[in-house]
């Protein structure tokens, strides 16, 4: 018997240090960083389950418990086995940097998603270092609130690693703090030894074709905060009243996009969309969704777990629409299976009356076709010049984030990131920028499911500790209370964890009259007034 990882990897690897027998790969030392999620070697695998305990999303399952419609994870999880034989991983010691004096290093971390969420497990783990985390909305843990799909509330468990670290206390929050406002980049110099910044990506990028003005297209990373409730968000419309919609890129987001457009609503009652969300899909008329891809199924941006599941999504087929699925013997094996799953979804009979998801592939978008609004998109077959137009009402670009520049720190104008090396911010001048670090999308570029961000906040925490143990980041700061006096006399309404907690539980409240994980709040006075009380 063996446990099998599925659908969700989060890919943070709590379960790799906890397997007894060291099956699950890839392991951050041997050298595959590139699979979009880990696997356990049936064959060495003993059955303890200690995986399936340290896994914060609940990804891991038995392979006699495995749920409905994932039991081809069973040969997934061999299959790569089968092409990559177990060897023993060189295990690096955990080497903690011994204690500091409480307040000797004390670090700001500006942002509250995954990213910063590590970061700051990360540094808590080290006794007598203060972490104080500032966050510009009253709510905490970004991307998890307002970035993973309603209907993957699993995955957003991920958040019990960090209450669990964030209740001790030499932990400080500050949330409904924007730096850059009240409080500078210079105000968390001068009370901190070092700022690290995981700010993210929250810019969509741009297409720029004719016609990319007209109503009707939207950034999916604008309909994905508006169904989860981003008060950025929450006032945008979106017209649904369209028998299609096309959405342009085919990554994880776009998917998540497409299941959130035909999922029939029943399904997600019990998830935690936004309410104004849920009414508006429940008049939803779309019921074909084309996601375009302007490679071949080989080069597709979706990952292995979440294309499959579509293919178990009640009341929807799966289309696929051109481009070469068989593979080649150099293909990898998350290669192989994906274009394993395209074939057979490609031999499937559609079901009458069923929605459906089209992947058209090969097709590059070269213009948005209308006057007011728009009714088309021009679509070429990649390097020619044949193109068709798809009718739509409705567009929805979701060709990746790019991260926004940071007043104080140098920006890298190509990548969208803040320049680094081990995490440790460098200047245009090429030297370090004393105290000032980046973990996350804002340093690594907008790749990678929530837990590539453990491991990229621990790169940039071993980095900020080397600095401190040699003593690059000695010098007078501020402690916590010279740092409350501070906001007071700023005037800053911060809300703290606690306040946090009030908003989680009133939201929570909100969601058990109604048999729904929560209800969200997406006014911000009323989370501040929320934290208050
Ligand atoms: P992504 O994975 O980078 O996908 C972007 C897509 O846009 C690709 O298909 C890309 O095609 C296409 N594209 C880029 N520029 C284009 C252009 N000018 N014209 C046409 N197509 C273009 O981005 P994402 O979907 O925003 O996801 C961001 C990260 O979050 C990813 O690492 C993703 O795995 C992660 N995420 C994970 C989950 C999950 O695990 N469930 C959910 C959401 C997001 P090319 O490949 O040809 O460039």
């Amino acid at each position: 018997m063996t446990y099998v990882i599925t659908q969700n990897c989060c890919k943070d690897a709590s379960c790799v240090s906890a397997c007894p027998v060291d099956c699950i790969r890839p392991s951050a030392t041997d050298g595959s960083p590139g699979t979009q999620m880990l696997f356990i070697d049936p064959e060495t695998c003993i059955d303890c389950g200690a995986c399936a305990d340290e896994c914060p999303v609940d990804a891991v399952y038995s392979e006699f418990d495995l749920p409905e419609g994932m039991e081809r994870f069973l040969d997934i999880n061999a299959e790569y086995f089968r092409h990559n034989p177990l060897e023993p991983a060189m295990i690096m010691p955990m080497t903690r940097p011994p204690a500091v004096d409480r307040g000797a290093l004390r670090v700001a971390i500006v942002g509250a998603g995954p990213a910063a969420c590590y970061a700051a497990a990360e540094l808590l783990g080290v006794d007598g270092v203060e972490v104080e985390l500032f966050e510009r909305l009253p709510t905490p843990f970004g991307l998890i609130r307002a970035g993973v799909a309603p209907d993957h509330q699993r995955t957003k468990s991920v958040v019990k690693i960090f209450e669990g670290a964030f209740g001790n206390a030499r932990f400080g929050c500050y949330l409904n703090v924007e730096i850059g406002q009240a409080i500078t980049h210079a105000d968390l110099l001068a009370n901190h030894h070092a700022v690290i910044y995981a700010v993210g990506a929250s810019s969509s990028r741009d297409l720029g074709i004719p016609g990319d003005r007209l109503p009707g297209h939207h950034a999916a990373a604008d309909f994905v905060g508006w169904y989860n409730g981003h008060p950025d968000h929450a006032a945008r419309e979106f017209d649904l009243s369209g028998r299609r919609a096309v959405i342009i890129g085919n990554g994880n987001v776009a998917l998540d996009v497409a299941r959130m457009l035909l999922l029939d609503t029943d399904a997600l009652t019990g998830t935690d969309i936004a309410e104004h969300a849920l009414a508006a899909l429940a008049g939803s008329e779309i019921e074909e969704v084309v996601i375009l891809g302007r490679r071949g199924p080989r080069d597709g941006a979706f990952s292995l777990g979440e294309f499959h599941a579509l293919g178990h999504l009640p009341g929807i087929d799966v289309v696929i629409d051109g481009g070469d699925t068989e593979s080649r013997p150099d293909d990898d094996v998350e290669t192989r299976l994906k274009l394993d799953i395209a074939r057979e979804f490609a031999e499937r009979t559609p079901t009458p009356g069923n929605k459906r998801i089209v992947f058209r592939f090969d097709s590059s978008p070269t213009e948005f076709v209308g006057e007011d609004g728009v009714t088309g998109l021009r679509v070429a077959r990649t390097g020619t010049d044949e193109s068709t137009v798809i009718e739509t009402s409705l567009v929805l670009r979701s060709i990746g984030y790019r991260g926004s520049p940071v007043a104080g720190l140098p920006y890298d104008e190509a990548t969208g990131t803040v320049p680094h090396e081990n995490g440790k911010v460098i200047g245009a001048d090429g030297a370090a920028v004393p105290g000032v670090y980046v973990t996350g999308w804002i340093k690594r570029g907008p790749r990678g499911v929530i837990g590539t961000n453990r491991g990229c906040a621990e790169e940039t925490v071993a980095q900020l500790i080397a600095d401190f143990d040699r003593g690059a980041l000695h010098r007078e700061v501020g402690d916590r209370a010279a740092l409350r006096g501070l906001l007071a006399q700023r005037g800053v309404d911060a809300v703290d964890w606690k306040g946090w907690r009030a908003i989680d539980a009133a939201e929570r409240k909100r969601g058990a009259e109604v048999t729904r994980p929560r209800v969200k709040f997406i006014d911000i006075e009323e989370m501040v007034t929320t934290a208050r009380g």
